[in-house]
């Protein structure tokens, strides 16, 4: 059977109207890999025409303002994506003369471009043939080959590839390559595949062996961090005090209210007894004004839990001056915070007066 031939008969029949697919500019494809990695198709959409209209060309995206693509992005999740692609716009337009490396090895250089956007590119916009393996991709090709070393382990990562290379036809690789990521999102999907009407199901290793549940085999993921985090939501003189995070960690560079993190839950008598409560309020009588529910965030490695105390102050010291930007709340829509703060103020309903 010429899988290539099936999966391409499969695609011209199947495939969704995606706008990304309606081109060949590598900005707009590069654009759209970059949003679809880690989100799904049907919220990464809006994003994508967000951004293409906000910033039509990659010297539209270079040319704007970090914090400004920050806010774009808001609500995504996984920010790194955000930072790497305005960084890559940055030196494309103003180091390459606002053109994308022309093949697989010239795009792997780029910043936030790993082998499987690269392939995706190089593939989609260059018909270089060069195969793309994402998770649908891995899926599929555990299941047709009979591949049980986990997929997420760097060997399964290798014999998927090679795989994968086996595969690829040199007569338009972009369409097999789509069609592949198409049939793992569509028709070998993780939880029913549709294998009574699949037309590989005649050579597909998973339903002849009755192993469609087995596969692909998962290595068990790490344990998640659990990190509480007291987010001090400081009113003064009609203002709010925030800062741009800058630590190496989740969130960089996005806006934060002042922040004192635990390794485990504190009653708010606690938190008051805390070396940084201390100091951040070191000389001034903070009045708690309120305590928020709970807020749980999971993050891929991580799950936090946060609480919102709201103080007013009627002055401040050297320490929140120094540290601290006085922010109205008109201003807030403008700032780009994690999705766990921009819940808080959506409950909140800010902005309002301080
Ligand atoms: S038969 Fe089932 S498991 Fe095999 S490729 Fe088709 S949909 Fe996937």
């Amino acid at each position: 059977m010429n899988i290539s031939g099936v999966l391409a008969l499969w695609y011209a029949n199947h495939k969704r109207a995606l706008p990304w697919r309606e081109t060949k500019e590598p900005y707009k494809i590069w654009l759209s890999e970059i949003i679809l990695q880690q989100t799904r198709v049907n919220q990464g959409i809006d994003y994508y025409y967000r951004f293409i209209e906000r910033y039509p060309t990659v010297g539209d995206l270079a040319r704007a303002s970090l914090d400004e693509v920050l806010k774009s992005w808001q609500g995504l999740g996984y920010y790194t994506r955000a930072r790497n692609l305005h960084k890559t716009a940055r030196h494309i337009y103003y180091e390459q003369g606002g053109k994308f490396p022309g093949h697989y090895e010239g795009l792997l250089k780029l910043p936030g471009i790993g082998p499987y956007t690269a392939s995706a590119i190089a593939s989609f916009c260059f018909g270089q043939v060069v195969a793309v393996v994402d998770g649908n991709v891995g899926r599929v090709l555990a299941r047709l080959k009979g591949i049980a070393t986990p997929v997420n382990s760097n060997k399964g990562k290798k014999e998927l590839q090679q795989e994968a290379c086996q595969l690829i036809p040199s007569h338009d690789p972009a369409t097999h390559n789509q069609a592949m990521i198409e049939f793992g999102a569509l028709q070998c999907t993780p939880g029913q595949p549709d294998c009574p009407v699949c037309p590989l199901k005649d050579i597909c290793h998973a339903w002849q062996h009755d192993q469609v549940d087995l596969l692909p085999v998962k290595a068990p993921k790490r344990k998640k961090r659990l990190r509480y985090f007291y987010y001090i939501d400081i009113h003064f003189n009609g203002s709010l005090l925030l800062h741009k995070r800058s630590e190496r960690d989740i969130w960089n560079s996005l806006y934060q209210f002042p922040l004192i993190e635990s390794q485990r839950e504190l009653a708010i008598h606690e938190l008051g007894n805390t070396r940084e409560w201390q100091d951040l309020f070191a000389g001034l009588n903070p009045q708690i004004q309120a305590v928020s529910p709970l807020y749980s965030h999971v993050l891929t490695h991580q799950k936090i839990q946060a609480r919102f105390i709201r103080v007013h102050l009627q002055q401040t010291n050297a320490q929140l001056e120094q540290s601290y930007r006085q922010i109205s709340p008109k201003q807030l829509p403008n700032l780009a915070v994690p999705r766990l703060i921009d819940k808080y103020l959506k409950q909140e309903k800010y902005p309002k007066n301080g």
